[in-house]
């Protein structure tokens, strides 16, 4: 069998960021599962099933990426899918204390569990889904922060006209 790893978080909506996140662990891993929160205490623009729909059309053909959604517990989630491996996203300092501490968590939850930190092209240090939802809502150009279908998402979840690519 060969190595699994899962690659957890919100994913709302996935972006160009998390994409870069997830090419560079397929060329590690064996498989990557791009897992959903379901669970995630902020209230989420898209429902599960869209950022799951969102994540599936994104990476349509991409060979090794599986996307899932998960409750509870991510390291339960991990052996149930048979990973030894979480990946996480750093863009900056700013995500170190929180990654840290979730890392540290999840270690003392299931030792067998490794977290693996990898960082995106630095063109893509300063986006967040957050970031990429307020700047949609506000009518700007998001086209080189998501994929087409994330735009065309946005814009019509946030009542608003597409206006970049072509
Ligand atoms: P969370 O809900 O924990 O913020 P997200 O769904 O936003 O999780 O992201 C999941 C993971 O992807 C996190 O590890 C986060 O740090 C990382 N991530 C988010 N955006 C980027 C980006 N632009 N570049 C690299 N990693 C990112």
């Amino acid at each position: 069998m060969g190595t699994i790893a899962v690659y957890p978080g919100s994913f709302d909506p996935i972006t160009n960021g998390h994409l870069d996140v997830i090419r560079r662990a397929t060329k590690m891993f064996d498989r990557v599962y791009v897992a959903v929160a379901r669970n995630a205490e902020k209230t989420p623009l898209f429902s599960v099933a869209e950022r799951v729909a969102l994540a599936k059309q994104s990476m349509r053909g991409w060979p090794r990426v599986v996307v899932d959604d998960f409750e509870g517990l991510l390291v339960r989630y991990a052996r149930r899918v048979g990973a030894r491996v979480v990946i996480r996203g750093l863009r900056a300092v700013s995500d170190f204390e929180f990654e840290f501490q979730m890392a540290l968590m999840n270690r003392r939850l299931d030792p067998a569990i490794e977290t693996i930190f990898l960082m995106p092209k630095d063109e893509y240090t300063f986006l967040s889904s957050r970031v990429v939802k307020e700047v949609a809502g506000l009518g700007g150009d998001v086209s080189s922060f998501v994929p087409r279908i994330v735009e065309s998402a946005l814009c019509q979840k946030l009542g608003v006209r597409r206006k970049g690519g072509v």
